[in-house]
């Protein structure tokens, strides 16, 4: 039986009932998060999205009939009271906001009655994470994701307001657009006017804001859904929020001037945090020497080391091998781990051999300093000894290096770096470190291609100073594009764009594309880049990663009402379904695979 609201009206939620009020009258609304019966007298939890309120129902205070209903509340049963808020007689509940107070209630009203919820409504849940999402709409009413969920809000609320204040303006672009195959592969969408053509969905709104600059806007922002088809790894979503932003007449500094402030608001007044400004920055090329990564964690230390030099003599072939092709040799000195197991060094092999390294050399160091090393036999004494005081090698350490091409000895010591500062704790999701990362390179070679790609984007700006080797060296041409790291996350990245034709048709050229392929796939923006463009930068943030970071939250699923988990699909609605068979003959698609559509 589920009665109606008529003549009733909320006056609080719940944990807006306080101490103030006591000897009033409140009318709260929600679910019961439990209900004991203690025998003539009913407690009941009431939750809503603030909290909990403590409801105590009396036969001698409600009467017969409320009390009646009042024994028949269970989970998840949606109603509405209204008491006299009271000091709370069985003494205070320090867990509770409310935990000084009580609601004697007067009357009852079940608003609507609730199966056995298929887990419990509570923090922390223990439930696996596939019936969670099965439920979202029930997951959802748990209080540390509705935490998160407030959190989130707040962010794009203060983001709005600063940025408005700023001058940006707020201007939505399409979501139906061209494809565009650079990049990411797209979304795409079967136009039904136009058989066989489709649509994308936007990897991002860089065109279209790139356009507005053009067209005098000036300062854009929006927060903008994005699609991206990647084969989806742990921690990605196909669809996610960008905070995106454009800006005319600026250059790097002035971008990231203002969106330090951006950070600075946000950590200050949702996290009573304060942001160091101006946020440190850093070239790529140091980001990658010192921390093996373009998205280094700042949280602790353990730097990598070249110590190609010091062991260029040496007779070791592993070493010797690397230097000789053209590598390098680095290490990271794990402070106070020289007494680590043997077994657990093996692990650490393991581990960076999944990144490509051919093995891991390492010397541990012990208390009497005398070395365990799996090399030192093909190492005079006086190498090791250079070798252990080029890597600051103190009685009690765990040296570890690896030999190889540059790209695979940076991702191998910069991701060991982090698996170790796991292993030892060093990771405190409370310490919020950022960085801007800038400077990186303009393209990428990309051998399954054979050919170079841009880094961030085709429109990126190359660094003046480098623009002469984009012939002869295109690899080494730095770009005015830069990232916002934050605790080994990218938070967001950006760029300087070109705004000069002449630059922009060289870049297609270096890009592969033939001067038609670019017409056709750019060309409006090309043409429209002909009639008077500003010179412009922006930026954009992944809010979901943003408000995962702000949250304290392992995964960004945490942080999005309805996610979709690693194949892509929506385990609560079930996307993506077949559908009706008439559906495809009006766009005229036929699937050639067995999964059928639906008859
Ligand atoms: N559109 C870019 C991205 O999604 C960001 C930017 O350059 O503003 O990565």
């Amino acid at each position: 039986m589920s009665e109606s609201m008529q003549g009733l009206r909320r006056s609080h939620r719940c944990t807006e009932v306080s101490a103030a009020q006591i000897g009033t009258d409140v009318t709260v609304m929600g679910w019961v998060q439990k209900s004991r019966n203690k025998g003539g007298i009913i407690f009941v939890d009431l939750r809503d999205r603030s909290g909990i309120l403590q409801i105590i129902f009396e036969e001698s205070d409600c009467g017969p009939e409320n009390f009646a209903k009042a024994e028949k509340l269970r989970s998840e049963f949606v109603i509405a009271v209204t008491g006299r808020v009271e000091t709370r007689s069985g003494g205070e509940n320090k867990n509770l906001a409310t935990g000084a107070i009580e609601v004697r209630a007067e009357s009852l009203r079940i608003l609507s009655e609730s199966e056995t919820p298929p887990f419990p409504i509570e923090e922390n849940s223990k439930t696996k994470e596939e019936l969670r999402l099965k439920y979202r709409y029930l997951d959802l009413r748990r209080p540390d994701i509705q935490r998160n969920m407030m959190l989130r809000s707040n962010i794009a609320v203060l983001t709005r307001q600063f940025l408005a204040e700023e001058g940006f303006l707020e201007i939505e672009t399409p979501t139906l657009i061209k494809s565009t195959p650079e990049g990411a592969r797209d979304y795409l969408v079967p136009s039904r006017v136009h058989p066989g053509s489709f649509y994308a969905l936007p990897q991002s709104p860089q065109i279209f804001k790139q356009l507005l600059m053009c067209s005098g806007y000036d300062r854009y922002f929006q927060l903008a859904r994005c699609y991206r088809d990647e084969d989806l790894r742990a921690d990605r979503q196909p669809e996610f929020t960008q905070i995106d932003m454009e800006l005319s007449f600026v250059d790097v500094d002035d971008v990231l001037d203002v969106n330090e402030r951006l950070m600075a608001k946000l950590f200050k007044e949702l996290l009573n945090v304060d942001i160091p400004q101006p946020i440190p920055r850093m070239t790529w090329r140091e980001a990658m020497d010192r921390y093996g990564s373009d998205k280094p964690d700042l949280r602790f230390g353990m730097e990598l080391k070249n110590v190609s030099d010091v062991v260029r003599d040496c007779e070791f072939v592993v070493f010797k091998g690397a230097l000789e092709a053209g590598g390098t040799v680095r290490g990271i000195n794990a402070k106070g781990q020289g007494a680590m197991p043997r077994k657990k060094i093996d692990a650490l092999v393991e581990f960076a051999k999944g990144f490509g390294a051919k093995g891991l050399a390492y010397v541990a160091i012990q208390p009497d300093r005398t070395r365990k090393s799996s090399f030192a036999k093909f190492m005079r004494d006086e190498e090791m000894e250079k070798l252990v005081s080029a890597m600051e090698g103190e009685a009690g350490d765990l040296l570890l290096f690896a030999a190889d091409q540059n790209k695979v000895v940076w991702d191998v010591l910069g991701n060991l770096r982090l698996e170790l500062a796991r292993q030892l704790d060093l990771l405190k999701k409370d310490d919020f470190k950022f960085l801007w990362v800038t400077e990186f390179p303009l393209l990428e070679y990309s051998q399954e291609q054979e050919r170079f790609v841009a880094m961030h984007h085709p429109f990126t700006m190359p660094m003046e100073e480098d623009w002469h080797l984009i012939d002869s060296d295109p690899g080494a041409v730095r770009a005015k594009a830069y990232d916002i790291v934050l605790n080994g996350t990218e938070l967001g990245g950006g760029s300087v764009r070109i705004h000069q034709n002449d630059i922009q048709s060289k870049m297609f050229e270096v890009l592969g594309f033939t001067p038609e392929q670019a017409q056709e796939q750019f060309g409006f923006l090309l043409t429209a880049f002909q009639y008077g463009v500003p010179p412009h930068a922006g930026l954009a943030y992944g809010l979901d990663r943003v408000a995962m970071l702000m949250g304290g939250c392992d995964s960004i699923r945490d942080v999005i009402a309805f996610p979709k988990v690693k194949d892509a699909s929506c385990l609560m609605c079930e996307a993506p379904s077949p559908v009706d068979i008439k559906q495809l003959e009006e766009l005229r698609i036929e699937v050639s695979e067995e999964t059928p559509a639906k008859a």
